[in-house]
């Protein structure tokens, strides 16, 4: 049995005035935010997907599903950790994970640092098994037009 696998997720949300922009737990500083259910941190959901994923443990709707009034505002770091316990049942643990967030407003170079410590504490990984890259769409479609942020994860998963 392989030692290592890895998965893939991709999460995205509409922005809307008035919410708070979270990314694994930190407020970033912007009039509007991630709309949804939960506290909308694509990032997080992105990242959990992409661990169910590699421990082919299925998505993030079916374990925490959206319809389900026990998750409405859950943190993203809550998702992560509960995540972390789903895949210790199974006999894995987090390794590794990479990620990209799309969005054009706020620019969120100047946090993708903070934001991937506190990614890496949630997910009990050193600093440096995570890594978090900010990009824009360069103003095209509906990210660009600053209506919906998104982000892609990788993570990889081995043997506990
Ligand atoms: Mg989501």
């Amino acid at each position: 049995m392989a030692r290592t696998r890895t998965g893939i997720g991709f999460d995205l949300h509409r922005m809307k005035r008035g919410r708070p922009f979270l990314l694994a737990g930190l407020r970033i500083p912007h009039p509007s935010g991630p709309d949804g259910h939960s506290d909308a941190d694509p990032l997080s959901h992105a990242v959990v997907d992409a661990l169910l994923g590699a421990a082919g443990l299925g998505d993030i709707g079916e374990h925490f599903p959206d319809s389900d009034p026990r998750w409405r505002g859950t943190p993203g770091p809550e998702f992560l950790q509960r995540t972390r316990a789903l895949l210790a049942r199974a006999g894995w643990k987090p390794l590794q994970v990479d990620a990209v967030l799309l969005c054009e407003r706020p620019k969120l170079g100047p946090h993708k640092r903070r934001v991937a410590a506190a990614l890496a504490k949630a997910l009990g990984l050193r600093p440096s098994a995570v890594n978090v890259k900010a990009k824009t769409m360069e103003g095209l479609g509906d990210i660009g037009k600053g209506r919906a942020v998104a982000a892609q994860a990788v993570a990889t998963v081995s043997r506990r």
